[in-house]
């Protein structure tokens, strides 16, 4: 598993599997690319107000297998209240307060990054009031 992102909004998660370590990792990387995601982020704690895009938006869960994790938006200077998997991939994506909460194996890091990316993905899927009704 390989994340790779820009410190400033985009993430990605790749992984493969090969003979060879180097080439699992170049491979992976090139799996990484093509699936970046933009990641929406925000002043989403209601503490803070400051308006810089610093953490999420706001709740976001994502699952993996077992692993279910939320980001919580937290204010400005909290820092990255997480494990370090995924303290690695909230960086990467240019979170910089950040509160977690988690279920499941946790220990588990490929799931545990994968959950991560699949909350930042949730920053974009906003639900609108007609979607509610539906
Ligand atoms: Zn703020």
């Amino acid at each position: 598993m390989v994340a790779i992102g820009n410190g400033d909004g985009y993430i990605g998660l790749g992984s493969a599997k090969a003979k060879q370590m180097r080439n699992a990792i170049d491979k992976a990387i090139i799996d990484a690319k093509l699936n970046i995601i933009p990641v929406r982020r925000a002043c989403g704690s209601w503490e803070c107000r400051c308006n810089e895009p610093h953490s999420v938006p706001f709740k976001v869960t994502g699952k993996a297998g077992s692993v279910e994790i939320t980001l919580i938006p937290a204010p400005r200077g909290t820092g990255l209240v997480a494990g370090d998997v995924g303290k690695i991939v909230l960086r990467l994506a240019g979170i910089k307060d950040v509160w977690t909460k988690t279920k499941g194996e946790t220990r588990t890091a490929p799931n545990f990054a994968k959950a991560i990316y699949e909350a930042l993905k949730q920053t974009y899927k906003v639900k609108t009031v007609s979607k509610w009704a539906a």
